[in-house]
Parts: C-alpha cells; structure tokens; sequence
C-alpha cells in the first residue's frame, strides 16, 4: 500500500490534485489502482468509500479537471470550460447526509448521519463543492505551486503575509535552504 499522501494542500481539493505528484518533473500517478483510492479517501475521512475502476477514472478526471482550473487561476488566464464543467457535474451530485433520530437502549436520544448514496460519489461531489467554493471565491488568491525545482504541488496560502513559497516547509522548504547554502558556500 501506498502511505506517500500528503496533506498540505490546505483543502481538501487541492489533497486530491496532489495525488498526481511531482508535477514539474513528469509526473507521478498514486491514485494507480482502486485499492490506492479506497485508502485516500478513507484517510481523507471518507471510511465507506469502496471505489472501484470506474469510480477511479471519475476521480482522476475530477481531479485533473480541479488541476485544470486550479492552474489556470495561477497563471492568470481563462478557466477552461471543459474542466468547469467536470466539476459543476460532481458539485451538482452533492446531497445532504440523511438525519434521523435514533433512541438508545436507555431511552436517551442521538442523532444518526448517513451520507446518502455511493459513499464515493458523496466524497467526490463533496471535494467538487470544495473546488468550487475555492475557484469562486477570493481565496483563489491564495493558489500556490509549490517553490521547489522538483515538487509541483499545489497549496492554498492562507499565511497572514501570503508569501508562502513551499508545500511545506519541513520538506520543500528546508531542501531548498540547503541548496541555497550550498550554492552560496560554493563562491
Ligand atoms: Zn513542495
């Protein structure tokens, strides 16, 4: 099993683009088989969720579709509306949990949530609203990739400066001072 996720995207959308990692360099595929997604989305807090390969080819289209307009944003040009359309499709797929109330045996009342439907088109159409709201929205201003030469993920910046430059800072971020040092201690 795969245990190479990352979680530093900032939504959970942008978890999902960087399941394609090291963009920059050509690209690497974790999402490969059903049983890489069924672990995604459970760690992504989706435990039910029991993909198959169709549902895996809609995840990675919805993913690559997020990435699309995710890129776009950041390089200042049109969304493309092939990619807008993949996404509204999931988003509009979005339905509230069921509630009901359950009774405990000692008569005290809870309350029950079940996701209604295909627990992975929940999670899927869940991930599409949260692209929306993020595209939509002025936090597209906080779209990053990630400053490293070899990373390419992308991260929303929610940093009070919004001078962010590394997916995360304990990886990228501190690779990148090395190299820095060593170029200068090469003077
Ligand atoms: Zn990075």
């Amino acid at each position: 099993m795969v245990s190479d996720w990352r979680w530093d995207g900032g939504r959970p959308s942008l978890d999902l683009v960087n399941t394609y990692r090291d963009r920059k360099t050509g690209g690497r595929e974790l999402l490969a088989t059903p049983a890489n997604l069924a672990e995604w989305l459970r760690l992504a807090g989706y435990p039910d969720a029991q993909p198959g390969a169709a549902r895996l080819r809609q995840a990675v289209e919805l993913r690559e579709a997020v990435n699309d307009c995710v890129t776009a944003v950041i390089n200042v040009e049109p969304l493309p509306t092939a990619a807008v359309d993949v996404v509204n499709r999931w988003a509009a797929r979005r339905r509230p949990a069921l509630v009901r109330l359950r009774v405990r045996a000692d008569g005290a009342p809870l309350v029950e949530a079940t996701p209604a439907g295909d627990p992975v088109v929940a999670a899927l159409a869940e991930i599409a609203v949260d692209a929306v709201q993020l595209l939509g929205t002025q936090d597209r201003a906080g779209l990053r990739i990630c400053g490293s030469l070899d990373c390419g993920q992308r991260f929303a910046d929610r940093s009070q400066a919004g001078r962010r430059q590394w997916c995360s800072m304990s990886r990228c971020g501190n690779r990148a001072k090395a190299r820095a040092h060593r170029t200068r201690s090469r003077k």
